[in-house]
């Protein structure tokens, strides 16, 4: 093989059901989509191991049924988390592997090799799908491969993206970069649509696969390729579509046969597989049937479910997919008409119900299929790792730009999350704000930085809090410079300096601190929704307060003054002595109890008298 290959990069879209490698060839100037040894452009992210050997894509989901307890599907689902993790605890009762808590409280599945029980990580697990992929490339390209662009769902957090990245390792892979899912599909189809456009556009991408839902809004813009906006929801894949069907199946099985197949792994496997089989049929005809021979007990079960029973059963599921899709345009404070295209990706998205709904909730827009949507993300990826790449010529050059998915700040006082960096911000990033002291000859400044949505920075997530100290002796309300900085990465860094004497201390985000599993993240968004109108209150009384002791230390201040004091006449100093009296009243006591209003009267007195008296003076 020709010696510039050497260096060559592949796309993989390491998925939670099935994967997918695709590579840039330089020289035909387009990505080939690389097939298995079975001739199937994506493979099964199944690995299995028997009392002979270990098998991993097709040969190990082929075997899964009379295999169950030792055939590992999903590991996507654990990367990254912990076991104690409530979405781990809600999967492992549908998986027929054993899961147990290792050391840290990482999840360890329990299997049985060549008659030995045997504890691997999700990562390990992941490894052995990406050495699949990798050979398959090899194969194909009959040169060794070493560098790889691995794509994962936006909603992946730091953790488990590292995670991905040492699933790499393990793989002997080099990730040069971890790029979104849909972020990947839409580079494929921007590459598609290029030619033609012209001015902006704005592109919806809808992936639904089977185990993640992902839609992001992405604009296109020349090489520009920014994206707007995302959002997501793994629940979609907890409760998937074939989990329903089983589901339906086993009760349908309970009434008619009078059998109870929920605690028999391999009966409810190849049910499974058959509900799959039926699924596929579905998106082309209106029925399908289920024949599972000897089933259980000696039962052949065989049965038939149309399309409309398929999509009575997963009606909630596809509604949930349009109010995530509702929840993006908002995000990106845009209307569904300024959409341009609506790009389908993901094998789910094929679902004639789902093609339906979404192309409704667009006003009857045409929906682009264009692309594979199997093979959207892998295209993608080979594409970036083509631009990642040393001595590729001919991939047409572009610049990507991803956002942020939590809003980012820093504890002000009053317990108030100050944002510095919002939520679906591009990156990289840089903001510098001002913060001041809040009492006299403060030495040094504790910063707080957290994550999320709410307006209490307490109910956020705390990433680090760190601290810039030998500050001069000043009054209160000296400034201090806080700066938030995202590189492409993601990774954030805070750095703060005081300008007079140039002290300043800088602190790097890093994967192990403050990891939010997706739940955690999609609790925030959706409690920062949920708990707005609390937020509100809090922040006004909080602002109230803050004003508050603000007025009062200015009116104490002013008191120190021995001119101004000595004229002060004796009903003004008794109002100044009950104003400050119940000011200090109202910082100290039980925030919760009083109402808004008690805080806002008595600004407004404070005011007032200060306007009054003290200004009058100065
Ligand atoms: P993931 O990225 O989560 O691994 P994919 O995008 O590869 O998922 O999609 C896989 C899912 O799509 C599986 O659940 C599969 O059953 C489903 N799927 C594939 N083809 C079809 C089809 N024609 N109709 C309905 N579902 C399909
Ligand atoms: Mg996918």
């Amino acid at each position: 093989m020709a010696k510039e290959d050497q260096g060559l990069a592949i796309g993989i879209d390491l998925g939670t059901t099935y994967s997918c490698v695709a590579v840039w060839r330089d020289h035909h100037c387009r990505v080939d989509i690389i097939h298995n040894d079975q001739g199937n452009n994506t493979t099964p992210s199944f690995v299995a191991f028997t009392d002979q050997e270990r098998l991993i894509g097709d040969a190990a989901k082929n075997q899964a049924a009379t295999n169950p307890q030792n055939t590992v599907f999903d590991a996507k689902r654990l990367i990254g988390r912990k076991y104690s993790d409530p979405d781990v605890q809600k999967d492992m009762m549908l998986w027929p592997f054993k899961v147990v808590a290792g050391t840290n409280d990482k999840p360890m599945i329990t299997l049985n090799y060549k008659g030995e029980e045997k504890q691997f990580c999700a990562e390990e697990i992941s490894s052995m799908v990406l050495v699949k992929m990798r050979e398959i490339a090899e194969a194909y390209l009959e040169t060794k491969v070493k560098n790889a662009v691995v794509t994962v769902p936006a909603y992946f957090n730091d953790s488990q993206r590292k995670s991905t990245i040492d699933a790499g390792t393990i793989a002997g892979l080099n990730i040069i970069r971890i790029i979104n899912e849909p972020t990947a599909a839409a580079i494929a189809y921007g590459l598609d649509k290029r030619i033609n456009c012209v001015g902006e556009r704005n592109v919806f991408i809808f992936d639904f696969g089977g185990g993640t839902f992902d839609v992001s809004i992405l604009t296109i813009k020349g090489k520009i390729f920014e994206v707007k906006a995302t959002a997501g929801n793994t629940h979609l894949g907890r409760e998937d579509i074939d989990n329903r069907m089983v589901n339906y199946f086993v009760e349908k099985i309970k009434k008619e046969k009078k059998e109870d197949i929920s605690g028999n792994p391999r009966a409810l496997r190849r049910l499974r597989s058959a509900c799959e089989r039926a699924k596929r049929t579905l998106s082309h005809a209106v029925t399908a049937s289920i024949e599972v021979d000897s089933l259980s007990n000696g039962i052949d079960f065989c049965s038939s479910i149309t399309r409309a029973r398929f999509e009575e059963i997963n009606m909630k599921l596809f509604n949930q997919c349009m109010e995530t899709v509702d929840r993006c345009l908002a995000d990106a404070k845009m209307d569904k008409c300024s959409i341009h295209d609506v790009v389908l990706v993901g094998g789910s998205s094929r679902i004639p119900k789902v093609q339906e709904l979404l192309q409704g909730f667009f006003d009857g827009k045409d929906l682009c299929k264009s692309i594979n949507p199997d093979e959207a993300v892998a295209y993608g990826a080979a594409v970036q790792a083509a631009l990642l790449s040393e001595g590729i010529k001919n991939v047409p050059d572009m610049v990507l730009l991803d956002v942020t998915p939590l809003s980012l700040g820093i504890y002000i006082s009053g317990d108030i999350m100050s944002v510095m960096i919002p939520r679906n911000t591009t990156i990289p990033v840089k903001r510098t704000d001002t913060y001041y002291t809040t009492v006299d000859n403060q030495s040094s400044v504790d910063i707080d930085i957290y994550e999320g949505e709410r307006t209490k920075a307490s109910d956020n997530n705390l990433l680090c809090p760190f601290s810039l100290s030998g500050l001069p002796l000043a009054p209160r309300r000296h400034p201090i410079d806080v700066c938030f900085a995202i590189d492409e990465n993601g990774i954030l860094s805070v750095s703060a300096k005081e300008k007079t004497t140039g002290i300043s201390n800088k602190i790097i985000i890093t994967n192990e601190i403050g990891r939010l599993s997706t739940e955690e993240i999609n609790r925030m968004i959706q409690g920062a929704e949920e708990y707005k109108v609390e937020d509100m209150k809090f922040l006004r009384k909080a602002k109230a307060r803050n004003e508050i002791d603000d007025y009062a230390y200015k009116i104490k201040n002013a008191l120190k003054n021995e001119n101004f004091s000595s004229k002060l006449c004796s009903e003004d100093r008794e109002k100044i002595s009950s104003a400050i009296t119940k000011a200090t009243e109202l910082l100290d006591g039980d925030q919760q109890k009083e109402e808004i209003d008690v805080f806002e009267d008595h600004l407004k007195d404070l005011i007032n008298l200060f306007e009054r008296v003290v200004g009058k003076s100065g």
